[in-house]
C-alpha cells in the first residue's frame, strides 16, 4: 500500500499535486512518500513484535539521509555494505548496536571503520576475509562480533542478476565449508562468534525458496551447537519482493513472519531481517516530462527526460515498472509505445511496447515503484545531473537532494599543469 493516488484526475503525493511539484522543482526528479515509508516499516516490525527481532534497513536500496533518519525514528537498524552507508547510517542517527556490516569484500579501512563505530555485527562472507578481520581486530585491540554468510544453495529472486544464493553465486561461503569455517573461527582470538547469515536474493515473490533456505540454515544452527559454538543469532537477510504492477504478486510479510516464526521457533536466537526493497520500493516514485513522440518504422516511441543513468532497473535487469500519466484523460486513446530516454544506448529505455494512452509533449509520467535502487543505482552518465529526490509529508515537500551545478559536477576535475 502506498500513498500515490488520483484526485480528480490527477496524481497526488500524499496531499501535494504531482504536477504542481512538477513545475516547481523540474523534471525528472524522485519524489518520496514519508507516512509509506513509515507504515512499511511498521508492517514489518510488527509482523515480528512478538519475536526478538532487529530490523535492518538494507542502506543500499535508498541512502537518502532523510530517509535514514525517517526509518532511524521507527526504530529501525542499518544493513550497510560499505564505509560510506556506515558513515551514512551513523550520520541519520541509527545507533552502532543496530548496524550489521555485509557484502564480500570488505576492505582494511572499512573494518576499521566498523571496528571503532563498535557495530553489531560483521556478516563474513569468506574465510580469507575472516582472517583478515581478526588480524585487524587484534591491531585494534577489539573483538569483532561475527556472523558467518552461508551460502544455502538455493535458487530465488525475480532475475538472475538478483539471485545470490546459488552455488553458482559470489556471495556466502560454500554450504559444505560452513562447519569448518565456524571451527576456525572458534580459534581465533579477536572474533566472537555471534551467529549465522544469509541473504538468498531480491525480489522473491513466493516463499517456497526462503523456507528451503530458513530450514536449512536452522539444521545448520543445530549442527554448530553440537560441535560446541554459541549461535545467539539468526540473520535472514532481505530479499522480500514487492508488487511493480505485472507479474506474481509477492506474499505479505506477515505470511512471510509466520513461516519464520515456524522455522525458527525452536532455536532461541536473535532474529536479524535487511529489507530494503519491501521498505522504500513502493513509497517512491519518478515524475518525467515527455519530450517528444516519435513514430518509428517498426514502433512508436515516447523519449521522456529521464533515462537509464536515473532509473537504470530496466536495463539492467528487464525489469517492469507502471508508468501513469499525471493528469488522467479518461477518454485519451491507447496505444503501444516504447517509453525511452535520451541516452545514447540502446538499452536506455523505461518500458518497451507498453500500452499508454496518448500524451502530448510538455505533459508528465509517473514511473512507479521506483523508490528502491532508483536513485542509489543513477549516476551522472551523459553528463545528465543527479536528479533531485523530494519528500512529501501531508502537504509539506522539502528537497532531500537538489539537482547539482555544472560547477558541482565537474568540480573534482582537473586540467593537468602541461596542457594549456
Ligand atoms: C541488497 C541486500 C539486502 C536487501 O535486499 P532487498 O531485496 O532490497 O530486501 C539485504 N541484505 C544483503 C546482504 C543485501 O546485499
Amino acid at each position: 500500500m502506498h500513498h500515490f493516488d488520483y484526485r480528480q484526475d490527477r496524481l497526488y503525493a500524499e496531499d501535494i499535486d504531482i504536477s504542481a511539484l512538477a513545475e516547481k522543482v523540474g523534471t525528472p526528479f524522485y519524489v518520496y512518500s514519508e507516512a509509506t515509508l513509515r507504515r512499511h516499516i511498521k508492517v514489518f516490525s510488527t509482523a515480528f513484535a512478538d519475536t526478538d527481532a532487529l530490523v535492518a534497513y538494507s542502506v543500499k536500496a535508498n541512502p537518502n539521509l532523510a530517509v535514514l533518519r525517517i526509518l532511524a525514528s521507527e526504530g529501525a537498524g542499518a544493513d550497510v555494505v560499505s564505509a560510506g552507508e556506515l558513515t551514512r547510517a551513523l550520520h541519520a542517527g541509527i545507533a552502532p548496536e543496530k548496524i550489521v556490516f555485509s557484502g564480500v569484500g570488505k576492505t582494511t579501512e572499512e573494518m576499521e571503520a566498523a571496528l571503532n563505530a563498535e557495530i553489531y555485527q560483521f556478516n563474513v562472507e569468506s574465510a580469507p576475509e575472516l582472517e583478515a578481520l581478526n588480524n585487524i581486530a587484534g591491531d585494534l585491540d577489539k573483538i569483532a562480533p561475527v556472523a558467518i554468510r552461508v551460502n544455502p544453495d538455493v535458487a530465488a529472486g525475480g532475475h538472475d542478476k538478483i539471485s545470490t544464493g546459488r552455488k553458482e553465486d559470489k556471495f556466502g561461503v560454500p554450504w559444505t565449508n560452513a562447519r569448518a569455517l565456524y571451527a576456525r573461527a572458534r580459534e581465533m582470538q579477536n572474533i566472537r562468534i555471534k551467529g549465522v547469515d544469509l541473504h538468498i536474493g531480491s525480489q522473491i515473490a513466493d516463499l517456497a525458496p526462503f523456507e528451503t533456505a530458513f530450514e536449512k540454515a536452522a539444521g545448520l544452527i543445530k549442527d554448530l551447537r553440537e560441535d560446541g559454538c554459541t549461535i545467539e543469532r539468526l540473520d535472514l537477510g532481505g530479499g522480500l519482493g514487492i508488487p511493480y504492477g505485472a507479474g506474481t504478486i509477492p506474499p505479505h510479510p506477515n505470511d512471510y513472519a509466520e513461516l519464520i516464526k515456524r522455522v525458527t521457533a525452536p532455536l532461541d536466537v536473535q532474529l536479524i531481517f535487511e529489507p530494503g526493497r519491501m521498505i522504500a520500493g513502493n513509497a517512491g516514485l519518478l515524475v518525467t516530462k515527455l519530450v517528444y513522440v516519435k513514430e518509428g518504422e517498426a514502433r512508436k516511441f515516447l523519449i521522456v527526460d529521464a533515462a537509464m543513468n536515473d532509473l537504470i532497473r530496466p536495463a539492467l535487469y528487464d525489469a517492469h515498472h507502471d508508468i501513469i500519466p499525471v493528469k488522467r484523460d479518461m477518454d485519451a486513446v491507447n496505444a503501444r509505445y516504447d517509453v525511452v530516454g535520451p541516452v545514447c544506448e540502446s538499452s536506455d529505455y523505461i518500458a518497451k511496447a507498453r500500452n499508454l494512452p496518448e500524451m502530448a509533449p510538455g505533459e508528465y509520467m509517473a514511473i512507479m515503484s521506483a523508490g528502491a535502487y532508483g536513485a542509489s543505482q543513477s549516476s551522472q552518465y551523459n553528463t545528465r545531473p543527479l536528479i533531485p529526490e523530494v519528500l512529501v509529508n501531508g502537504d509539506k515537500h522539502a528537497i532531500i537532494r537538489r539537482r547539482p551545478t555544472f560547477d558541482e559536477m565537474t568540480a573534482l576535475e582537473h586540467y593537468p599543469d602541461w596542457i594549456d
